[in-house]
């Protein structure tokens, strides 16, 4: 019944309770390399089935059985874009072009054809280039003219008058009349040749009555922002500015629309065509520009149709705005739904790739809440409002229209878990029932028919009354004539039946407008009950949501506290990791001085130890020396007891072989003899002492000549020695026992301590027989083999080129001593030898002593070589040089000890040593048979005065 007037929108709940599942199709799309293995397989031309690859059967050990899933229809890899078009997305334009809504989106994996089957490609348009196309092949003839509509920023739409969509024209062409000319301008190879004529569609039934125009925005959904793909904004090559999201708003009627979204008016297929693939392009630039991935964006293509009815004369549009009616029909190519970790996503990525996700899920989630609201008859809360997608398409689903999708799957056995998925998903799509959308005829075109129909249309309008009024025939003239008057009369009666009739008619017409009005008023009636119900639900959602944010709010605070506690614990930790950290460092440098020290220690305990070792070594030899030394001393004692008990031995002989009266003499030296040993052995000779405050001018010159007859120290025998003093000793006992007095006598005149000295010499001389012994002026003595050899037979000292023998015995121990004697050309020998002191005319011996406070000293004792006249080699001591380290602390004390000590023994072996040493010297003589030397070693002690 298309009489009476409808209301230009119908009510958000329809008055019809008719609703249609929402169509799912399957589209299989052709493996991309024929020997890949295939998981899916086309059983009919309404289901499929769905195997599990070996791999996985095996690891799940054949768990998954094969699963059949069924669709409104089931394309297989042969379909061509066209039966697709014809069979899912025609219906959707038909349903447009007659003012019902659709919706028709693409949902699959990554690479399962979902792009191929929106858009298609050159040769092989996809649906949204089909749709372009069948619109424009249907209602191209009645499109009105550019800018007769014009949408307002409501998601509404206007209709301009004549002189203005002229001047807005005229603007535009003004504007962009060079780049702007589609029609004229071949177009981008990249989506030319689409759509070949053939193919194409035209829908059916179409209002020639209306004129029509077509709108086009193309939006992009990513990571949940709507960016505006149309949107002309001045391009700035040097900054180019981000896009800028869109938001959502509802429009009077509760649609959803993307606020501030660019329209742009298309009058053809090729236009429009080309202002998509200007989106397209847009969104390709963003993407590589921000480094995105379009499979992780949503791609919504709107195409709007707005129909309004012409006026009376049937040019131009009507001007009324109640009057235009917009459908319009959503394309959309969803980002693929595979899960995140599927595409790898690092970082901001996978913050992107949850949020695409999320919108999936949301998706999902919306459709199976309607599906249980439908089914269970439950009343749950569907959140749309969860993400931008399905906010956008929200009033498909509660309000009405035509929802479509097509599934798209790659067969391959990769893809299989990911398709399982989106086949669970598809099958519970297609139980979600929407509200069919109503015919809804347009005004415009009942007002033709009832001015065609010359029909009133409002009874209270005074023009259409008139009109009526003017419709009825004008009564005849009825001045009666007489009562017979046969014409007038059934003329009048005529003319009143047909006005009769006529009213009849109108009471008739009235009533069923009345009636017709009633039935509205009730049906706005029932639409202001269900809108006042309406309004109360959202009431009631908005408590809960108020409720819902009370809670969320509290929930913050308690996070909000919870999180300062945690801060203040944090402060506390790092505080006290501070502390550790600086008692760390402390303890550290502590320990690193220590090592020092440790290091320190441990090189001075090192130093210490080769100083000991030192020490300990140099005390060894000094004992060593020491212990030689008195080996020595102790031998020659014994040697000199053995000679007296010789001696005694003899004597007591003679007296037995010759007499009482014979033996009288002897008896006297024998006596002497007796003493002197004893004297020796008991005190010690005060000699030293004095010889050490003396100037070392103690000279004694000896003849170094090897003597084969004269008996090496080591081999003295008992019996050489009597044989010797019985051959020397008996002059020189007598010379001894008279010559003293004399010698006495003629040292008389010299000071103390020479005389003593003197003494000393002459007692030294005693035993040497052959040697004459003369005291010079200078006090020296010398001891001579044969006759003396004058000074004047010194060696020239001419040219200062003084040559010395430089005797260091191998026994001297190396000492730290500062000044070290430093004789330049000299003859270094270990034993003085003729030859070295034949080249020479000087002589120094290096002789090492313990000194009075046990420290090593070493003597330089000089003499001068002589030429004797037998042809050797004489040495006159001249001088004693004393070199001497001391220690600071004990030099004092241990030298008072030596002095105070009772019987000066350490000045005897002091003594003794040089005597010692010396006499080795003069053993070592030649010339003479019978050695001073030798003799010097028996009589030490009686130089003392
Ligand atoms: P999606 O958009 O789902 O990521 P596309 O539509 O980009 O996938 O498809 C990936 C590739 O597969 C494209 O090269 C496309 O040409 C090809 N393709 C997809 N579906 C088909 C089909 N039905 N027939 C032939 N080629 C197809
Ligand atoms: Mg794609």
């Amino acid at each position: 019944n298309k009489s009476g007037k409808t209301p230009r929108r119908p009510p958000k709940k329809p008055s019809n309770n008719q609703k249609d599942p929402v169509g799912v199709y399957c589209r299989v799309r052709p493996l991309g390399a024929e020997d890949e293995e295939c998981c899916i397989e086309v059983i009919s031309n309404t289901t499929i089935q769905l195997h599990a690859p070996d791999g996985l059967k095996a690891n799940r050990n054949g768990e998954f059985k094969e699963t059949q899933y069924s669709f409104k229809k089931v394309f297989g890899i042969k379909t061509t874009q066209r039966e697709l078009f014809a069979d899912v997305a025609k219906p959707l334009v038909e349903d447009l072009i007659h003012c019902k809504n659709g919706l028709l989106f693409t949902y699959g994996v990554t690479g399962s054809g979902k792009t191929y089957t929106m858009t298609g490609s050159p040769g092989q348009g996809g649906l949204l280039p089909r749709s372009l196309d069948m619109i424009f092949n249907s209602i191209g003839p009645y499109q009105a003219k550019r800018y007769v509509f014009k949408p307002d920023d409501k998601n509404g739409m206007e209709v301009q008058n004549q002189v203005d969509a002229l001047l807005d024209r005229q603007k535009r062409d003004s504007q962009t009349s060079v780049p702007k000319t589609p029609t004229t301008r071949r177009i981008d190879p990249e989506f030319a040749d689409m759509i070949s004529p053939e193919e194409a569609c035209k829908a059916g039934e179409v209002d020639e009555d209306s004129s029509y125009s077509v709108f086009v925005s193309y939006i992009e959904i990513y990571n949940n922002y709507i960016y505006d793909l149309l949107e002309e904004t001045p391009f700035d090559p040097i900054k180019p500015k981000p896009p800028q999201s869109k938001i959502l708003r509802e429009d009077q009627n509760h649609n959803m629309y993307v606020a501030g979204c660019t329209e742009v008016e298309v009058k053809s297929t090729e236009e429009a065509f080309e202002v998509f693939w200007r989106g397209q392009k847009k969104r390709r630039i963003a993407n590589t520009q921000l480094n995105r991935e379009s499979s992780r964006s949503h791609s919504v293509f709107i195409i709007k149709l707005a129909q309004a009815p012409l006026d009376a004369d049937g040019d131009n549009v009507l001007q009324d705005k109640s009057q235009v009616n917009v459908s319009q029909l959503c394309l959309v190519d969803l980002a693929g739904s595979e899960r995140t970790s599927r595409t790898r996503a690092e970082g901001n990525r996978l913050r992107e790739a949850g949020n695409i996700n999320q919108s999936l899920m949301t998706l999902r989630t919306c459709i199976e809440v309607l599906r249980e609201n439908q089914m269970c008859g439950t009343n749950k809360m569907v959140p749309y409002r969860d993400s931008k997608v399905t906010h956008l398409f929200k009033n498909y689903f509660d309000g009405e229209g035509k929802v479509r999708m097509v599934v798209c799957v790659n067969p391959k056995a990769d893809d299989y878990e990911e398709t399982l998925l989106v086949m669970r998903f598809a099958e519970m799509t297609q139980e979600v029932e929407v509200a069919r959308p109503v015919d809804r005829p347009i005004c415009g075109f009942l007002t033709h028919r009832l001015e065609e129909r010359g029909g009133p249309v409002d009874g209270e309008s005074p023009t259409v009354l008139n009109q009526l009024l003017q419709s009825f025939h004008p009564l005849p003239p009825c001045e009666i004539s007489g009562p017979n008057d046969d014409v007038t009369l059934p003329r009048l009666i005529d003319a009143l039946e047909k006005r009769h009739k006529i009213r009849k008619l109108m009471v008739e017409e009235y009533n069923k407008t009345a009636n017709m009005l009633k039935s509205v008023l009730q049906e706005q009636d029932s639409n202001l009950l269900s809108k006042e119900n309406f309004i109360q639900e959202q009431r009631g959602r908005l408590g809960e949501k108020d409720k819902m944010i009370q809670n969320q709010k509290n929930e913050i605070d308690r996070l909000e506290k919870k999180s300062k506690m945690l801060e203040y614990k944090i402060d506390i930790l790092q505080k006290t990791t501070n502390i550790y950290e600086e008692d760390k460092r402390s303890l550290q440098h502590e320990l690193e001085s220590r090592e020092q020290r440790l290091q320190r220690e441990m090189s001075e305990k090192r130093r210490m130890e080769t100083r000991m070792q030192g020490i300990v070594t140099d005390a060894k030899l000094k004992w060593e020396k020491e212990c030689e030394r008195r080996v020595n001393a102790k031998q020659l004692e014994m040697q000199n007891k053995l000679w007296v008990k010789d001696e005694k031995l003899k004597q007591l002989k003679a007296i037995v072989t010759e007499g009482k009266t014979e033996n009288r003499q002897p008896q006297r030296p024998s006596r002497e003899k007796d003493k002197v040993p004893a004297k020796r052995s008991v005190s010690p000779s005060p000699v030293p002492s004095s010889l050490s405050s003396l100037e070392p001018i103690y000279n004694f010159s000896q003849t170094v000549r090897p003597d084969p007859h004269f008996p090496r120290p080591g081999s003295v025998s008992v019996a050489s020695c009597i044989s010797e003093w019985e051959q020397g000793v008996p002059h020189s006992r007598r010379q001894g026992s008279q010559s003293p007095p004399d010698s006495r006598k003629r040292a008389q005149g010299l000071p103390d301590s020479l005389r003593r000295r003197r003494g000393r010499c002459w007692a030294r001389e005693v035993p040497v027989q052959p040697a004459e012994v003369d005291l010079e002026e200078t006090g020296h003595w010398v001891s001579r083999t044969g006759p003396l050899v004058r000074p004047l037979h010194r060696r020239s000292h001419s040219a200062g080129g003084e040559r010395w023998v430089d005797h260091k015995p191998t026994t001297n121990v190396d000492l730290d001593t500062v000044l070290q004697p430093n004789i330049p050309n000299a003859i270094k020998v270990n034993a003085p030898n003729e030859k070295a002191l034949s080249k020479c005319d000087k002589y120094v011996l290096t002789h090492q002593e313990f000194a009075s406070d046990g420290e090593i000293q070493t003597k330089l004792i000089k003499g001068e070589v002589f030429k004797t006249r037998g042809g050797g080699q004489a040495v006159q001591f001249t001088d004693i040089e004393t070199l001497k380290q001391e220690n600071p602390v004990a030099a004092s004390r241990k030298r008072r000890s030596s002095e105070t000590g009772p019987d000066g023994e350490p000045m005897e072996r002091n003594w003794t040593n040089v005597e010692t040493r010396c006499s080795v010297a003069v053993e070592m003589r030649a010339g003479s048979n019978l050695g001073p030397g030798y003799q010097h070693h028996g009589y030490p002690k009686r130089r003392k005065p």
